[in-house]
Parts: structure tokens; sequence; C-alpha cells
């Protein structure tokens, strides 16, 4: 054990994965380094309501990304993926394609915030994570807010968060190829303990909600489906969204989004879209009505009610929406009739993924129990249980 790390662990209580991250990056590069921790991230309602330009409500949960970063007096950044045992390294000034997907992310960011006219000196960085990957809870962007904030960090470059998250949301669209929102980089840099938070997609204000039951968890049940028909299926949506705006814009021109129509306004001309394109719109309207009214839940700290509109939310996804599939309507069938299960739901784009329930403490076992024997029994395929709290959102740990 180095001198460093003895110092560290005597005034500094750190978790294991913190531990071996730290150790690692004195292995590889033997000397200190500072520590950035990004969560990973749940939505608990609003689905399909981003690209109408309507509300989510994400938070940061306590799966995390840890990440050690120093500069190197270098013009290279060298990187080492603890989880995939790879190392990767660019030249700052000239960063290169590189073959491991992870470390599109880092040379993405890099890359980003040079074009926003910054400078970032050469660096080493370790990292690690307990999100578990590609199972929609935002691994990719726990990773880009990690080397956002640590970049930021050794750099001061006066980024303010929202930037960041817009960075990070670049990263993705233009160095890995996919076209997501920002709710995920948002929440990941935005979020705070014991609270949801309500963001607006179109003007990316933002307000925080009080969660504060230490004794209800988040319980993420992962069908283990993969998403075949979710890219064809979320284009097919967003093409019927625009169609029923279409129609409802000749009545009312200065309506932008879906966001903008009252009920009222879609009932009086129903007839005049198809049936599927009206239930499209339905769907939508009840869903952002759902986001407002979670948050008046959460001032009463009526998580009954909360958890009612999950329910809610799940069967608009499921029968006005139809973007769930069996294995999700399973996990949720077989959630509802479990003691201490207060809402349950699909979460994500839908065709596959986990489901989020909210499950008191003390029935956590049980529920996660009969969760993986009846999802088993019926559907003949193990499901991945996650057990999470909301938690902060990402942050350079204090020494
Ligand atoms: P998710 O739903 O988890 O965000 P994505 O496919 O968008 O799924 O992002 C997953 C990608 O992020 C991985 O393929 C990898 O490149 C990167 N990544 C996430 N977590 C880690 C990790 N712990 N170690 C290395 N790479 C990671
Ligand atoms: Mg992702």
């Amino acid at each position: 054990m180095s001198t460093a790390e003895v110092n560290i662990s005597q005034n500094f209580k750190m978790t294991k994965l913190e531990k071996k991250i730290h150790k690692q990056f004195i292995t590889k590069f033997e000397r200190e380094s500072i520590l950035i921790q990004s969560p990973g991230r749940v939505n608990l309602i609003g689905e399909h309501t981003d690209y109408n330009d309507g509300f989510v409500l994400p938070a940061a949960i306590d799966k995390t990304i840890v990440l050690a970063i120093s500069p190197n007096n270098l013009t290279k950044i060298r990187a080492y993926s603890v989880d995939m045992e790879e190392s990767e390294e660019f030249e700052i000034d000239n960063l290169h394609e590189s073959n491991k997907h992870w470390a599109k992310y880092i040379k993405g960011a890099v890359s980003e915030v040079q074009k926003e006219g910054h400078h970032p000196r050469g660096f080493d960085v370790v990292f690690g994570g307990d999100i578990p990957i590609g199972a929609g809870l935002s691994s990719s962007a726990a990773l880009e807010g990690a080397v956002l904030v640590g970049m930021e960090e050794l750099f001061g470059f006066g980024l303010s968060r929202s930037e960041m998250a817009k960075i990070g949301q670049r990263t993705e669209h233009n160095h890995v190829g996919v076209k997501c929102g920002i709710m995920d980089q948002f929440i990941n840099l935005h979020g705070q303990e014991n609270k949801v938070l309500k963001l607006d997609c179109r003007s990316l204000d933002y307000e925080l909600f009080p969660f504060e039951r230490d004794d209800i968890k988040i319980v993420l049940c992962n069908s283990k489906v993969s998403h075949n028909l979710a890219d064809s299926e979320y284009n097919v949506r967003r093409a019927q969204c625009e169609k029923g705006m279409e129609i409802l814009k000749k009545y009312k021109p200065e309506i932008q989004n879906l966001r903008d129509v009252h009920m009222e306004l879609l009932q009086v001309h129903k007839d005049e879209m198809s049936e599927v394109v009206f239930r499209r719109c339905k769907y939508v309207l009840e869903e952002n009505q759902r986001v407002h009214d979670a948050c008046n839940d959460l001032k009463k700290n009526d998580f009954e009610a909360f958890g009612k509109r999950m329910f809610q939310s799940h069967e608009g996804l499921r029968q006005d929406y139809e973007v769930s599939c069996k294995e999700l309507d399973v996990l949720v069938d077989i959630a509802r009739d479990q003691p201490g299960l207060l809402g349950s739901r699909m979460m994500g784009g839908g065709f596959g993924g986990c489901t989020i329930n909210l499950v008191e403490e003390e029935q956590v076992d049980s529920f996660t129990e009969t969760i993986r024997k009846k999802y088993k029994d019926k559907v003949g395929k193990e499901t991945e249980i996650y057990v999470t709290q909301i938690s902060s959102g990402a942050k350079v740990l204090e020494r």
C-alpha cells in the first residue's frame, strides 16, 4: 500500500469501488489522482414525452461510475477501463477514432470541449463502475459526466452543469452515433440526494421535488429482452405524434408541439385523425399531466397516489402508445400483487429493458424472490434485479 493511499484511507471513508479505482490508478500511474463519482439514473414517470417537448421526472441513483483522473504533463490522454481491462491513448491535438467502444466517450467528450474553444491538457484516467451496462440506467451518460466533471476540476474551463449536459449529449450524437435526448446527461449532472428532478424538455428549466423516504427502495427488474423493435417503432411513434400535430395546427397555429395541446382540443378533432394517431396523442397529453400530478403527490408525501400514477403510465404505454411487450407486462403484473409494492411500470423506450418498482424496504427481499421465481415460470427467462435508491449527481469526491 502506498503512503498516499494510507493518508487518504485514514481520513476518508471510501466505498469498495472507490478504493478499487483509486488503487488501480496508483498501480498504473504511480501517483495520486482525484476521484469523481458519477451516477446512473431512473425515470420515475414521463415516458415518450421528451421528443414532444414535454416533461420527465428522473433521479440519480446509487449505482455509479468512479473515475480517477490526474494531469500528466504530456500531450496525451492515457485511459484505462478497469471493467473491460483495456487501455487506450490519444494525442490531445490529434484525436484518432478508437475501436474500443468505451474510449469513444472519452475522446468524444474531449473533442466536444475543444469545439467549445477550451484547451484540455494531457491527463491520465482510470475508471470502472457498478451501473449495469446497456440496461437502460444510462451508464453512458455516467461515463460522459465523469469525464467532463473530471476535466472541469483539473482545468477549470468554467463550464456550467447544463453546458456539460449538452456537451455529453453531443458526445453521444457525434462520436458514438446515438441520437439521444438530454434527460440522461441532465440528471447525471443535476441530480441531488432525496430529490427527483422535473425537467422541461423544451426550455431545460427544472425543478427538484422531495423524495425523502429511506424506507422505500427503487427496484429495477430487467426483462432481459433486447429492444430490437425500439428504433423502428420509435420513429413510427414520432411520426404519429407529428401527424396529430399537423391536424391540430390547422385550428390552432400557435401550438408548436403536443406539449401545448389541451385534451379538449384533441377531443374536438378526434374524428379527423385515425384512431391510432388519436390514441398516441392522448397518451402523450395524459403522461405529461401525470408528471405534474406526480410532483404534487411528492409535495404531499403521498406515495400511494404516486404509485398509482406509475401503474396508469404503464397502462397508457401498453394500450394507447403500444410500446410495451409481453415480458414487461408480466413483470408489472407479478409486481402488482406483491406486499409492499407501491407502483410499477416499464421504464425507457419500451419493447424490453427494465421495469421500475417502488417497494417498501422491509418487503424488498420477498419481492425480488417472488419476481425471480414467477418471471422464470411465466416467461422462461432469468430476470436481473437491481435495488437502488436516489443519490447525488456527478461530483468530485471530497478528500
Ligand atoms: P446504457 O443504457 O447503460 O447507457 P449504452 O449502450 O448507451 O447503455 O452505453 C453503454 C456503453 O457505455 C458501453 O458499451 C461502454 O462503451 C460504456 N460504458 C458504460 N459503463 C462502462 C464501464 N463501467 N466500463 C467501460 N465502459 C462503460
Ligand atoms: Mg446510454
